[in-house]
């Protein structure tokens, strides 16, 4: 049986589904469009930026661009995003992130109207995650649940350990495998004891933020694992935060980086964009 994961291929069909909604919307005389802004010159948020752009053109999604100098200033930047607010012709917004230093992000993402913000960052839709009720889902830990059910991998259940406890990845993840009836553990950088813990894991799911970080000891014989690093190995390649050879022959389950976590991102932002209400 093939282990590997196959992100890409799901997320193709994710992007398909949408493609199609977008069509049927725009027989409807509805046009779907999403507005991204980037705010100065990060080389890798101008790749991500390019990406989403070629994701909206491949589903029929029209994409507005506001790539801003970096000497822009907050109230500038929040003009903008008002002014997008009310545009009808935007359904979501997203503001590539990390902003530079002198920008305050948390009050960028709560400009954002909640009901356009397709990241799924604005703290009304936290809320909403937490409740268990929601419009629109964080796109990595959305992509992952996706990924998990596409496969028949079912967490009801399951011990399931999460490294990592950013707002955008790890904390919204737990929330999700918890109301999937998973039991979460929730690990980072002040855990003790994090070989035991992740040992323990059915569905191991690691966002760090370390190349290799998670080796073959610190896994469970045919545990799941789900590699959401991005990271740029001694050799300059694209890697994970698992060691990648040497957990494969341990694990039922594994997905690859690239192709793996990263694809399914991509697709379920241009899902949130559809499922906006207009
Ligand atoms: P953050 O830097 O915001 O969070 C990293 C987390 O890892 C923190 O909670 C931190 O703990 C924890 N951590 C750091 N060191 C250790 C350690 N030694 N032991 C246990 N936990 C540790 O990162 P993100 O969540 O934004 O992203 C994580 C990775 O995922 C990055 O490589 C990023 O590029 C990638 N990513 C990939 C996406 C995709 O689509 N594939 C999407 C988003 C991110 P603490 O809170 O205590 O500091």
């Amino acid at each position: 049986m093939n282990k590997i994961i196959d992100g890409k291929a799901v997320a193709a069909q994710v992007k398909a589904q949408v493609k199609s909604g977008v069509e049927q919307l725009a027989g409807r005389g509805i046009n779907v469009g999403l507005a991204v802004i980037i705010v100065g010159e990060n080389p890798a948020s101008q790749v991500y930026v390019r990406n989403k752009k070629n994701d909206c053109a491949e589903v029929g999604i029209t994409s507005f661009e506001y790539a801003l100098p970096e000497s822009t200033t907050q109230q500038e930047l929040l003009a903008l995003i008002e002014k997008l607010n009310a545009d009808d012709s935007v359904s979501g917004i997203l503001c590539q992130l990390p902003l530079p230093e002198h920008l305050d992000e948390k009050a960028v993402i709560g400009a954002i109207s909640p009901e356009k913000d397709v990241d799924a960052f604005h703290p009304q839709n936290v809320g909403h995650i937490m409740i268990g009720d929601y419009t629109f889902l964080p796109c990595t830990p959305a992509g992952i649940m996706e990924l998990l059910s596409h496969e028949g991998i079912s967490v009801s259940g399951k011990n399931c350990v999460v490294v990592g406890r950013s707002n955008i990845v790890g904390k919204p993840m737990a929330m999700m495998l918890l109301k999937a009836d998973a039991t979460v553990t929730i690990c980072h950088s002040r855990t003790k004891n994090l070989a035991e813990i992740t040992s323990r894991a059915d569905v191991l799911i690691v966002a760090v933020g370390r190349a290799k970080f998670i080796t073959a000891d610190m896994v469970k014989p045919g545990a799941v694992v789900i590699d959401v690093g991005m990271n740029r190995g001694a050799d300059g390649k694209l890697c994970g935060d698992v060691d990648f050879d040497a957990v494969y022959e341990k694990v039922s389950r594994i997905t690859p980086v690239p192709g793996g976590v990263g694809p399914m991102t991509r697709a379920i932002l241009m899902k949130n964009t559809l499922s906006s209400k207009r």
